[in-house]
């Protein structure tokens, strides 16, 4: 299968964070169908929806894939599963929460799977750290791309805090994520 170029989110507002999420990152680069290439600075963003929980740690991983968006999907749950996910309230408080953002430039829109992520253009914890890591990837549904999405959002929400970068990452392509990246970074 060819490889495709995918943006993945992750969250955290549950429990030791930051180590949750590098264990969530170790276990997608220790697949073999997949390699990690850019990795987003960290973000911190308070609570969307369900306000009574802690805030959330979130960012943007580029990988690359020979899997199909499904395969994907299915292991993404898998790791959410290992590191101990219980699936209470929708927006509630989550140790991990991985979604596809893109699959290369595929849309797709079947009941357990929406690629573009649905809710991606209405989220600044996402947009922020995509825009950091791939500002001119296109949008298949919009037609523009990331940094033109964050303008009209942030245009569109001229109150609203900007998320704050907690972590920067190293800035440089990866071809694997070390262990512990986000602290020697933090
Ligand atoms: P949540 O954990 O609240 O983000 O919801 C996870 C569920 O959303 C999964 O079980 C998927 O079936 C479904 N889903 C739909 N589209 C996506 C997507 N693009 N990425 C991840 N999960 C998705």
């Amino acid at each position: 299968m060819s490889e495709r170029e995918v943006f993945i989110g992750f969250g955290s507002n549950l429990g030791d964070r930051c180590f949750l999420i590098n264990q969530a990152l170790q276990a997608l680069s220790d697949l073999p169908t997949i390699s990690l290439k850019k990795l987003s600075s960290l973000y911190e963003t308070a609570p969307v929806g369900y306000l009574e929980q802690g805030v959330f740690l979130n960012g943007v991983v580029l990988v690359k894939v020979s899997l199909s968006a499904f395969e994907l999907l299915e292991r993404l749950l898998c790791i959410e599963n290992s590191l101990g996910r219980v699936r209470k309230e929708r927006w509630g408080p989550r140790t991990i929460d991985l979604d596809i953002l893109f699959y290369g430039d595929q849309k797709i829109d079947e009941v357990d799977l929406i690629v573009p992520h649905p809710e991606l253009a209405k989220r600044i914890f996402v947009l922020e750290p995509l825009n950091e890591i791939a500002p001119a990837w296109l949008h298949p549904g919009f037609g523009g791309t990331i940094s033109e999405l964050l303008n009209q959002y942030k245009l569109k929400h001229p109150e609203e805090e900007p998320c704050r970068i907690v972590a920067a990452s190293p800035g440089v392509a990866l071809n694997e994520v070390k262990d512990g990246i986000f602290y020697r970074y933090g």
